[in-house]
């Protein structure tokens, strides 16, 4: 496997080509951005976490059916992955009310949900990954309607594995954020799985243990990623 130029750099990944068209590599760096970039600022270690995580992840939904575009770690910060053509909606999924959703209904933080919400967003910093429903992705030409079917039935069925995976290491998955693309005419699940993407709280103490700590200046962030490895690393 040959790793060949630079195709794309985000705020905190790059996606490099390699020698076979169908496989490229991820490398997640330490940068960390909040606000739409507007945040800015580096998290000692934070590329080598959430490769791991999104490795013990990923691995996980594989053995549970999930198709994923994960091939296989490479290295600290390196991960094989299948080339996909993302699909332009961020899909959000939240067990218990927090974050853009509490703000948005004048909603306290913390409570349960009765029934897991999914929410589509937009993807487009510029614009603040505004919220869509189902007819602005397909009317729009963002996915076709059995391609948002397929992808809202598994980022449910993502939820319900991870959930009992993470309460079983006392870690309440709050929210996250998938995202999905399309190799070969499938949809896979693609991007990262780890704690910028997810909310994650201490089950007994309600510590977060999550990229807010970063975006709401509460310290000790890169703990808590290292805290989040070291749990999912660890048997249940
Ligand atoms: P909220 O809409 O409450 O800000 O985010 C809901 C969940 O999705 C959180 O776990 C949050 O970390 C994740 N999320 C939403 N948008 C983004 C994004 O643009 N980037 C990242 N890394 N995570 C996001």
């Amino acid at each position: 496997m040959e790793k060949r130029q630079l195709l794309y750099e985000g705020k905190a990944k790059q996606m490099f080509a390699t020698d076979d068209p169908d496989l490229v590599i991820q490398y997640f760096k330490d940068d960390a951005t909040a606000f739409d970039g507007t945040k800015k600022s580096t998290i000692a270690s934070k590329g080598v976490v959430n490769n791991a995580c999104t490795e013990i992840f990923f691995r996980l939904l594989e053995q549970d059916g999930v198709e994923t575009h994960f091939v296989e770690r490479l290295s600290d910060r390196e991960m094989l992955v299948k080339r996909l053509d993302i699909v332009p909606v961020e899909m959000i999924v939240r067990n218990v009310m927090a974050g853009s959703l509490a703000r948005r209904l004048g909603l306290d933080e913390g409570a349960p949900l009765s029934a897991p919400i999914v929410e589509y967003c937009y993807k487009s910093d510029a614009l603040h990954d505004p919220l869509i429903n189902r007819w602005h992705v397909t009317v729009l030409g963002f996915a076709k309607p059995e391609e948002i079917d397929a992808m809202t039935a598994l980022t449910l069925r993502v939820n319900e594995i991870l959930r009992p995976f993470l309460a079983a290491r006392k870690l309440l998955l709050v929210d996250m954020k998938l995202e999905f693309g399309r190799h070969h005419g499938r949809i896979l699940l693609g991007d990262e799985i780890c704690p910028d993407t997810c909310r994650f709280w201490d089950v007994d103490t309600g510590r977060k243990l999550d990229k807010d700590r970063f975006r709401h200046d509460l310290g000790d962030v890169a703990e808590a990623y290292h805290e989040v490895h070291r749990r999912l690393s660890s048997p249940a």
